[in-house]
């Protein structure tokens, strides 16, 4: 390993404009040595009262702020993260894991979002309804929603992040943001963006801490208004339950289980060259990632040859090394995860095509790994493994293959190949899925939607959608 270490610094909270450190702090873990790299500070339930009394007074503020100006001030943000991506993505590879060109990409992606909403900031509409009598004007007008809690995993800690932030502020929110307490650095880099912009004080704040603790304590306070949470179907459910007990609106990206049919008649090797790469990006720590992966028995071969073959191609070690396409995983949890969906695959018929080992016995590092006679008994083809095993099946028809896709609760997002287009049209209508990629991976883009249904959740984190879920609508009728 030839990395090069940069400093890696403390992450503090961000409260009305001000840095803090707190006397209970949390050890920060580089994925890849074990070693511990820093501290983040965690909030205190005092803590948790200033973030959201400052959110109170940012919003009275802010949504006053006129939307051009909110957009100027967005896009000076974009600028400074733009200029700065090149450290905040080491600090992201440092306590992330995921390759360092992953986190350039995530860096650099995370700019468009901002300047994509700041653009819609600008087109937040409202309309006149032609009255039944004269005299009479009835007009509809957006209305930010009020002070936000967002609450962002570690797997994309900037990604995530700033799709809700950049939403919340476009449409004249406020947000307390609660960061992942696993990655926080990146995550305190981009609110810094903001900070340095000259965001007033209160609109943005920051905290981490116990999560359970600053959920409980941000959605049941009655200043906040509007809850988004990513992360899993099991505490998005619980989030959601106490959001609907304090009747606030919510967004839910949840967890997946993404179905990938590869029909014989598709360009089979390049399903299996765009397939193995989005399958093990960021070490399939992803929610979009491809999971069950069904090919139609005629192209079995040709698909697991190609796949393996891929799979066996990819370098894994340290993300700021040279050539490292797969970093380790973020945490020990994911480790041990794998460790036992692997177990139990093969206790139940599973064969070992490739990988199947943790690598070294210091870092999460576990194989790039492929599976072929998966019982579909097997755990893995239940739950989300949300790490680098990628199980292969196959089926005969086209209804068979529709049939296992929309097996299970989850449906955030799905793939096919094929060179049929009435296949095409057909899996893009039958599959249950908030967004379905067909002969290719296109998912993620901010000016499209994003989002899951069924347990995947609710709500969309892109396209003018996303900016919806931050307004109100208010129906004015006067009479002069
Ligand atoms: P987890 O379910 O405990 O946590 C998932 C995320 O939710 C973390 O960011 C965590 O800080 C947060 N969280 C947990 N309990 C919370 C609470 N009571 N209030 C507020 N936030 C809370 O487990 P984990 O080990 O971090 O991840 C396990 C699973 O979560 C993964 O296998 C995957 O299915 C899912 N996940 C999904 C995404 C996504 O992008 N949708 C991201 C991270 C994790």
């Amino acid at each position: 390993m030839n990395a090069t270490v940069p400093s890696y610094p403390d992450t503090h909270l961000y409260i009305n404009q001000t840095w803090r450190a707190t006397a209970h702090t949390q050890p920060v873990i580089d994925p890849s040595s074990e070693v511990q790299i820093g501290l983040v500070s965690l909030a205190a339930e005092t803590d948790l009262a200033e973030a959201v009394k400052a959110a109170q007074s940012g919003f009275e503020i802010w949504r006053k702020v006129p939307a051009f100006e909110r957009s100027k001030l967005m896009r000076l943000a974009a600028q400074l993260i733009r200029e700065r991506a090149e450290d905040i993505a080491r600090i992201m590879t440092m306590e992330q894991g995921k390759p360092l060109a992953e986190s350039r990409i995530e860096t650099l992606a995370s700019t468009e979002v901002v300047e994509w909403f700041a653009e819609e900031a600008r087109r937040t509409y409202g309309r006149v309804i032609p009255a039944r009598v004269g005299g009479v004007r009835q007009i509809v007008t957006r209305e930010p929603v009020g002070p936000v809690a967002a609450f962002t995993p570690w797997n994309f800690p900037i990604n995530q992040a700033v799709r809700k932030i950049s939403a919340a502020l476009a449409a004249g929110c406020s947000v307390v943001l609660k960061g992942p307490e696993e990655t926080p650095a990146s995550c305190a880099a981009l609110v810094r963006a903001f900070a340095d912009a000259g965001l007033p004080a209160g609109v943005l704040n920051l905290v981490f801490g116990v999560p359970a603790e600053v959920s409980a304590f941000l959605i049941a306070h009655p200043v906040i208004r509007k809850i988004s949470f990513t992360g899993s179907t099991a505490v998005g459910k619980l989030l959601a339950a106490q959001a609907g007990k304090h009747m606030k609106r919510m967004t839910m990206e949840l967890g997946g289980h993404a179905p990938a049919l590869v029909f014989a008649d598709a360009d089979v090797p390049r399903a299996a060259r765009l397939l193995a790469a989005a399958k093990f990006r960021n070490a399939g720590q992803v929610c979009v990632s491809p999971t069950r992966f069904l090919v139609e028995e005629a192209a079995f071969d040709e698909f697991v040859e190609h796949f393996v073959s891929e799979t066996r191609d990819i370098m894994v070690g340290n993300g700021l090394s040279e050539g490292v396409r797969m970093g380790p995983l973020a945490n020990e949890r994911r480790l041990q995860a794998m460790q036992e969906l692997l177990a139990d695959a093969v206790g139940h018929g599973a064969k070992v095509l490739t990988g199947g080992t943790r690598i070294g016995s210091k870092g999460y590092f576990f194989a790039p790994t492929v599976l072929a006679n998966v019982a579909s008994s097997s755990r893995i083809m239940h739950e989300e493994p949300f790490g680098p095993i990628a199980p292969v099946s196959t089926f005969r028809t086209f209804d068979e293959a529709v049939a296992e896709a929309n097996r299970l609760p989850f449906g955030l997002a799905a793939y096919a190949y094929t060179r049929s287009s009435e296949k095409l049209a057909a899996v893009g209508e039958l599959i249950e899925s908030g967004m379905v990629s067909l002969n290719h991976h296109g998912l993620g883009l901010p000016e499209a939607p994003f989002g899951g249904i069924k347990d995947s959740g609710y709500g969309s984190e892109g396209g003018t959608e996303a900016l919806e879920a931050y307004l109100n609508t208010k129906f004015v009728s006067e009479h002069r």
